[in-house]
């Protein structure tokens, strides 16, 4: 097991937003936490990286307990969010920014070849790399946050709502790339996001955040074609 949320419970201030949440990610795989507007798949993310830690339970990762460790601590383990909103650097170049995302590393060939890798998956980038990363469009600005966080080479990318506010052309090209950072690399990601049909069409296993309890989980095939998944969550 690469992750294991056990019990985790988490509050901004009086108020709590995450219920005895118990989730699992096995290294290799794509989970997702499904869930509508405010059920709390920000906060879980947030409580993974520390950025809103726990109040109580357990964070394991790679078999240590992290919920008590500081956010930059737990990126230097193998963690990198890409944040809801994308938070790029508007006034670097696409090339800084994604030297950004690898200012933990020495390896300088390698850096050099995940670079490339990166450019592959999205050529455009290249095309661009001097241009300043605010000068993309908000698609591309999606696609430069995930390169960056990948440039950190993390065991655990999480994604927050990739597809959030995008054009449905270029969130399919999006989750097509996450699939093959998946298959290529072995990357194990943790995808939150609204859109649960393709959340699940690119997922091995997905988890059902309602009102920050889990109401439901299992194979990603089964939750697609699951009644209450589709009536609340693809509106069929
Ligand atoms: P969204 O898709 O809107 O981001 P979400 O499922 O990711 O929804 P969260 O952002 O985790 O949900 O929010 C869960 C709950 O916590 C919501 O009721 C929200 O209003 C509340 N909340 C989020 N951030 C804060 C904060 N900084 N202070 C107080 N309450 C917050």
């Amino acid at each position: 097991m690469l992750l294991e949320l056990l019990a985790v419970n988490t509050f901004y201030g009086n108020i709590q937003v995450l219920y005895d949440l118990n989730l699992t990610v096995k290294r290799g795989e794509i989970i997702t936490l499904i869930g509508s507007n405010g059920a709390g798949k920000s906060t879980s993310l947030m409580s993974i990286s520390g950025i809103v830690p726990a109040r109580s339970g357990k964070i394991l990762f790679d078999g240590k307990e992290i919920q008590n460790m500081a956010p930059e601590k737990i990126v230097s383990l193998g963690i990198s969010q890409v944040p809801e909103g994308r938070h790029i650097f508007p006034d670097l170049t696409i090339q800084e920014n994604l030297n950004m995302g690898a200012f933990l590393r020495k390896d300088k060939q390698a850096i050099q070849k995940d670079m490339e890798y990166m450019y592959s998956l999205f050529p455009i980038l290249k095309e661009r790399a001097d241009l300043p990363g605010g000068n993309l469009s908000g698609g591309e600005q999606q696609m430069l946050a995930i390169c960056r966080a990948l440039m950190a080479r993390p065991k655990l990318l999480l994604l927050d709502e990739p597809s959030m506010g995008l054009a449905p052309i270029i969130v399919k090209k999006i989750f097509e790339i996450v699939k093959k950072i998946n298959k290529d690399h072995n990357t194990t990601i943790f995808l939150v996001e609204q859109n649960a049909n393709l959340a699940l069409k690119i997922a091995h296993r997905g988890y059902v955040l309602e009102n920050g309890r889990i109401a439901l989980q299992g194979s990603a095939k089964n939750l697609l074609v699951d009644e209450n998944v589709r009536k609340a969550y693809m509106g069929v």
